[in-house]
């Protein structure tokens, strides 16, 4: 037996893994399984982006290029935030990354000492708090309503910054509730940073996923002058449905930056050469593949939420951005299965599902709310109804 460091055995596996296995293995069985646990479109990347890896194979982009990605990518993204953030920034304050998940992990390890605090608004993405912890730092969960939308209470969030706090992170809209932070929102959470040193961390990957015309608001938007305090991370997996690439990038100051491609140069070294033309494509190429795909994941989100809000002891809000409802379902809790089982919490509601109405869907207790499920519609409409008829039949059967 190797003996493993106490890093490796403090690192908690993804919580939400247990269920999407066992719905795996189930559907491995030849077992109808309606999926809600999706954490990506299930849309094939656009072509005309998939050429462009391909034409950049053909052409001979096989070697390593500069450890945080070409000059070519880094200017395409200096334009697409550019264009979507109206922000001007310089090629050496932008570093790509395996991913946006990287980006957070690169950042992290770049700011964090022993102890260093990080605020996090629950609910959150599951990886947060791992990777917090991962760079031997604290997570510090900011409790929020879902009342008020799942807003960080601004007054709250002063009371956790301690001269330990080295950053909080905004992710909005959020993965997995849904929910954005407008202007006034933001511009309170802004007034609170301002003066401290506590860096924001703007995880904007869903940036370019809203419904009903509704406006991204960045922070930077309503507060330029934190402009050397924010970090924005983002990247193309969710908007171009391409999770599988692995390329994501962080924005920011220099210093940071720069640390952040020292550590990169010692682990990963650059993101693949290919995925990166292929995400100049993406990134300055024709636009309307993401204006189609937000259309689709619409009609899909009306068709979920109304469907969900239907069912007995559930309620959700209509999300406001992202591909995931995040329903309250505690008006189950308490209640009995047939086999005499009682539903306690989002476990064992999502266990019960899983095996008497054959739908999967995540528990909220790993994103730091378990009054919650989380669904994904990711998934086809026929799925989405199927799936929903499924529910009502076992939630009438709880007692
Ligand atoms: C999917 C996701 C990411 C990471 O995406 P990558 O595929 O690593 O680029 C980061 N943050 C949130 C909130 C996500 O949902």
């Amino acid at each position: 037996m190797v003996k493993l460091s106490q890093r490796a055995n403090k690192l908690q596996p993804s919580a939400t893994l247990a269920i999407t296995a066992k719905a795996k293995k189930m559907r491995s069985e030849g077992i109808d399984v309606i999926g809600f646990g999706a954490g990506e479109p299930d849309f094939a990347t656009p072509s005309h982006i998939i050429d462009a890896a391909i034409g950049s194979l053909r052409a001979g982009d096989t070697h390593y290029t500069p450890v945080g990605g070409t000059a070519e990518l880094k200017n395409a993204i200096i334009q697409s935030i550019k264009r979507d953030y109206d922000l001007d920034y310089a090629s050496n304050e932008v570093t790509v990354n395996c991913g946006a998940k990287h980006t957070l992990y690169n950042i992290f390890m770049s700011i964090l000492d022993p102890g260093d605090e990080v605020i996090i608004p629950a609910p959150y993405w599951v990886s947060y708090p791992e990777q917090v912890a991962l760079a031997d730092g604290v997570p510090v969960i900011l409790e929020t309503s879902e009342a008020d939308g799942f807003m960080p209470d601004p007054e709250k969030l002063a009371a956790l910054i301690t001269p330990r706090t080295k950053a909080i992170v905004l992710n909005s809209p959020s993965n997995p509730s849904g929910s954005m932070i407008d202007a006034a929102g933001m511009k309170k959470i802004a007034d609170v940073v301002a003066g401290t040193d506590v860096l924001v961390i703007s995880d904007d990957i869903y940036h370019r996923l809203l419904y009903d015309g509704t406006k991204f608001v960045s922070i930077l938007e309503v507060a330029p002058s934190l402009r050397d305090q924010v970090v924005i991370v983002n990247g193309v997996s969710k908007t171009y449905a391409m999770t599988g690439w692995r390329i994501g990038y962080a924005l920011g100051p220099q210093s940071l930056i720069g640390a952040m491609e020292k550590l990169q140069g010692q682990s990963t070294s650059n993101p693949t050469s290919f995925a990166q033309k292929g995400v100049i494509e993406a990134l300055t190429g024709d636009q309307s593949c993401v204006g189609e795909m937000v259309g689709i994941f619409a009609r899909r989100r009306a068709l979920l939420v109304d469907g969900l809000n239907a069912l007995p002891g559930i309620t959700c809000r209509m999300p406001v951005g992202a591909f995931y409802a995040f329903p309250n379902v505690s008006g189950v809790y308490g209640s009995k299965t047939p086999a005499g089982a009682r539903i306690t919490d989002s476990f064992s509601l999502a266990g019960y599902l899983l095996e008497d109405a054959l739908v999967a869907v995540v528990p909220g207790a790993p994103f730091g709310s378990d009054a919650n499920v989380r669904m994904s519609y990711a998934t086809g409409e026929e799925a989405i109804e199927k799936g929903l008829s499924r529910m009502a039949v076992a939630l009438a059967k709880l007692s």
